[in-house]
């Protein structure tokens, strides 16, 4: 058991008189060359009135339960690649059928000369078109899913200014949909690390989303604020649109889960995977009739505080 020097130092580091207890896990190698999990629990006693301790260390063989959470952990994993493939397929079948339908209507009409059939033949090729968008943007977005956060693309971001452009771009829209935009930007808000495409990518979304729910006009409040223990920045985006039904909550963030006819349902999917990627966390409440709110946490960057 080659973990043994380890411990005689622990116990040499501490002075007479100690009380120390230590439960410690750590991955040793058996004497016949066969690493183990072991849950290592040492105890120093001091013998009363005498110069003298001991040690009694506790050695539990942990390997089966560890290996037994690892396989629980990979059939997850496993499990959710499987509902995510089977998803997938689907959403990208449903535009490829309507497009071999689309496609036998264009073959049958050019066998007619009349103007009429052209223009047919016209119109059902500018669907399949779309069609073929939607296949390619669904296809697009999924790349960009298991993409392994790229830490050296991450930079100082300031997100008011992120806010700020997600305003800008959505301006005409909030305009045409009657809907009342405040923006109440904390200015001790610090920087965080992030990859801005990234985070305003996630902006865009939670903004597009509430203006989908305020379709008759409407408030959507954003606001951002600093926050401590544990320091970072909070951005909220709250509308008083349809709100969302408490039985649908749950559901918001699996991916193509929408109830929008010409919806994706990967922009929360996606914009959770982001946030958590940058080691945020996402909230919602709502209620139905009343309004939504998404808040946005983001840790703060180190040196920054
Ligand atoms: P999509 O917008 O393509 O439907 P999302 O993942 O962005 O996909 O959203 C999933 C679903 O969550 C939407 O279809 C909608 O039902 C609900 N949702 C998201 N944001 C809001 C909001 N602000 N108010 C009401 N419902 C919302």
């Amino acid at each position: 058991f080659q973990a043994e020097d380890g411990i005689r130092d622990l116990v040499r580091s501490r002075g007479l008189g100690d009380v120390y207890k230590r439960q410690m896990e750590g991955r040793y190698v058996r004497k016949d060359g066969h690493p183990i999990y072991v849950n290592v629990t040492v105890s120093l006693v001091q013998w009363q009135d005498v110069n003298a301790r001991f040690a009694i260390v506790m050695l539990e063989d942990i390997s089966a339960r560890k290996e037994a959470q690892a396989a629980l952990v990979r059939s997850e994993k496993l499990a959710l690649t499987g509902k995510l493939a089977a998803s997938l397929a689907h959403e990208i079948n449903n535009p490829l059928q309507s497009v071999l339908g689309f496609m036998s209507l264009v073959e049958e009409l050019l066998e007619e000369n009349e103007e009429k059939a052209k223009e047919d033949a016209r119109t059902y090729i500018r669907i399949a078109i779309e069609e073929v968008k939607r296949a390619a943007d669904l296809v697009r977005q999924m790349r960009n899913i298991n993409r392994p956060s790229a830490l050296d693309e991450r930079k100082p971001v300031d997100v008011n200014t992120l806010v700020e452009r997600v305003l800008t771009l959505s301006q005409k829209k909030c305009q045409e949909q009657h809907v009342q935009v405040t923006w109440k930007a904390a200015d001790d808000v610090a920087l965080v690390s992030a990859i801005p495409d990234q985070i305003h990518q996630v902006f865009l979304n939670l903004t597009l989303n509430a203006l989908d729910a305020m379709p008759d006009g409407g408030e959507l409040h954003i606001s951002t604020a600093r926050t401590e223990a544990p320091a970072g920045v909070e951005i909220c985006f709250a509308d008083d649109g349809e709100g969302i039904a408490p039985d649908k909550l749950g559901h918001l963030f699996e991916p193509f889960y929408t109830t929008k006819t010409t919806g994706m349902g990967l922009g929360l999917y996606i914009s959770q995977k982001i946030i958590q990627e940058h080691g945020g966390r996402m909230n919602v409440e709502s209620v139905a009739g009343e309004g939504t709110a998404f808040t946005v946490w983001l840790p703060m960057q180190r040196g920054t505080e």
